[in-house]
């Protein structure tokens, strides 16, 4: 990881917490001092340079990201000096769609836009999660209604793991004016289908929200 503001260092504490061996460059040396504490290893320099990422020898990575938000200058410089070095899977963050542009003309393999990104994924989600009614039928049973959404469109109910366990069960499905009770478990979700669940409150609570 090149560059270690808070997207960076969030990145390398994921990917370090899954078991991944993470290099954590950066200029500043309080931000190297920061990621010591966690990473594999840490270390100040100026990855600008094409002598000093030789040096590091980035190309035995299987990837490297540059995440370089305020100096639009040092991230495209990087980004170039990286790629040269032969690093092959070069991930760079980018600010808006102009920088996104030039990284793209000089070889980054993946760019991330971070705020357009997560705002994707966070509308998908809120999508994915709108509930329609919560209705609680006693000792601790209720009923539930969720709408599909993007992130569930084309899975069948029997790939969702909510409708497989823990006494959860499907009792009907809305399509349009359709309705059908218990239906196949082999249906493919469109958007807008409706999945009526019973089963322990608790546990329809915690499978929504992991949805
Ligand atoms: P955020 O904090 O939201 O991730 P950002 O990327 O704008 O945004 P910065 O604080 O600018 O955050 O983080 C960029 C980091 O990259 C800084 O810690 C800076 O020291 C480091 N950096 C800048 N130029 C270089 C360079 N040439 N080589 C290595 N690191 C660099």
């Amino acid at each position: 990881m090149i560059g270690l503001g808070r997207f960076g260092l969030s990145v390398c504490k994921e990917l370090q917490d899954s078991g991944a061996e993470v290099l954590a460059i950066d200029i500043n040396e309080d931000r190297v001092r920061e990621a010591a504490g966690f990473v594999t290893q840490a270390i100040v320099a100026n990855c600008t340079i094409e002598e000093t990422v030789s040096e590091l020898k980035l190309e035995d990575y299987d990837m490297v990201m540059v995440s370089i938000g305020s100096d639009v200058n040092a991230s495209i410089l990087t980004t170039l000096v990286v790629k040269e070095a032969g690093v092959k899977s070069v991930w760079v963050k980018a600010n808006d769609k102009f920088h996104a542009k030039i990284l793209q003309k000089i070889g980054a393999d993946h760019i991330i836009l971070p705020e357009r990104d997560m705002g994707i994924r966070v509308a998908r989600k809120m999508l994915d999660k709108r509930v329609l009614e919560f209705h609680e039928l006693g000792s601790d049973i209720a009923m539930t209604e969720i709408v599909v959404g993007a992130r569930l469109l084309g899975k069948k109910l029997s790939d969702l793991s909510l409708c497989n366990e823990q006494g959860v069960q499907v009792l009907g499905f809305k399509r349009g004016p359709e309705v059908t009770k218990a239906p196949e478990m082999s249906k493919v979700l469109e958007i807008g289908d409706v999945i009526i669940l019973v089963g322990p409150k608790a546990t329809l609570a915690k499978k929504l929200s992991s949805l």
